[in-house]
């Protein structure tokens, strides 16, 4: 499954987001293997489709789509001088899928800051710097390398004029996930390098709960981090939302003005980042999201379910959420001719819910 890292300064929040990421255990009747890696917190998509699919098909349980998050110990500043970023840090950030900074937005003067004061803009140049840095770094010792293996003819020239290209755009101090056609690099051709400012960010702000409805401060946090995506959440309120039962939750949020958890707009900003969608399946077993990738097709969508599925793929029998919630029962979706047969060459849409037929 994909995983999204967390990262960010000492003493922004990172454990306390990070604990209330890891008690969200209404998985775990789903999700056995939910809490068998510390450092790894899965949570639930939020998705209220499910539960009108569950009342349409009499489904005995809901299972939702869900996103990992990988909790990659601190950065701090001159990082990546010395003694680098460290092997175990850089192995695990080398793994995540995307990478979700945290950073401090609370002013609460009982916290150290470990740059004296509270600025936002200023720690995500930081964290954006040591990791600039450390993929400079790993070009440093592949460039000589890659030039070699072009020479034996062992390796293919575009690796490394990509690699170059790329030396160049961190040398500005830009991160790879902005470099543009015009810096020519081909970040296919630096897979195997594991690069970290090739991966998708998003940000989470860790704000005192009075900005929650403070639009104009959140859009100039927003505006930091543009076009990457911004969240904002209260870490200390989520770390008390996560105890309480789901009416308490929904009375506490209320009363800072707000209609869902920190945690699940984080859950969906993060999925989204990944590139992720889901697609349904329902019956009285249980009403089902699962996750692929934006862009996959039917038999891909199917191997998800089961390889079976995929390789004896014939047809999915798929009808958009809106038409059978408005239809009322499968049965009268038929009816109004709204159940499509799709094959192979299908692309997946959001919210598509899908029986698939197959052999075996
Ligand atoms: P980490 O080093 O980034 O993992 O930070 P911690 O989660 O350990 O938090 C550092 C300190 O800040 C702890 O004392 C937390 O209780 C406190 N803290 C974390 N989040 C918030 C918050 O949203 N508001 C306030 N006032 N304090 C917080």
């Amino acid at each position: 499954a994909l995983t999204i890292g967390i990262v960010g300064l000492p003493n922004v929040g990172k454990s306390t987001l990070f604990n209330a990421l890891t008690k969200n255990d209404a998985l775990a009747a789903n999700y056995p293997f939910a809490t068998i890696e510390p450092n790894v917190g899965i949570v639930p998509l939020p998705d209220p489709r499910l539960q009108q699919l569950a009342d349409v098909f009499n489904s005995e349980k809901l299972v939702p789509a869900t996103v990992s998050f990988v909790d990659i110990a601190g950065i701090v500043k001159g990082a990546s001088e010395g003694e680098g970023l460290g092997n175990k840090f850089l192995a695990n950030i080398r793994e995540a899928d995307a990478i979700c900074q945290v950073t401090r937005a609370f002013a609460d003067p009982d916290v150290v800051h470990v740059a004296g004061t509270v600025d936002p803009s200023d720690d995500i140049s930081t964290v954006h710097t040591e990791l600039v840095l450390a993929d400079l770094q790993t070009l440093e010792r592949a460039i000589p390398r890659l030039e070699k293996e072009v020479k034996g003819k062992k390796a293919d020239p575009a690796v490394l004029t990509a690699a170059q290209a790329a030396a160049t755009v961190l040398d500005s101090g830009r991160p790879l996930s902005a470099a543009t056609a015009k810096d020519g690099v081909d970040v296919a051709q630096l897979r195997e390098l594991g690069l970290l400012t090739t991966k998708p960010f998003l940000y989470v702000f860790n704000v005192d709960e009075t900005v929650l409805g403070d639009e104009a401060r959140k859009d100039e946090l927003r505006a930091i981090v543009a076009p990457a995506e911004a969240v904002f959440l209260d870490a200390k309120l989520e770390s008390e939302l996560v105890e309480l039962d789901a009416e308490e939750a929904a009375e506490l949020l209320a009363s800072v003005g707000q209609t869902e958890s920190g945690l699940d707009q984080l859950a969906r900003v993060g999925f989204a980042t990944l590139g992720l969608q889901t697609y349904l399946t329902a019956g009285p077993k249980e009403s089902r999201a699962w996750t692929i990738r934006q862009g996959w097709t039917a038999p891909q969508a199917a191997g998800v379910i089961h390889t079976d599925f995929q390789r004896g793929f014939i047809k999915a029998e798929v009808v958009g959420f809106e038409d059978l919630i408005a239809a009322g029962t499968m049965a009268d979706a038929k009816a109004a001719g709204k159940v499509r047969i799709e094959g192979k060459e299908y692309v997946m849409a959001d919210g598509d819910v899908v029986e698939f037929r197959f052999n075996v």
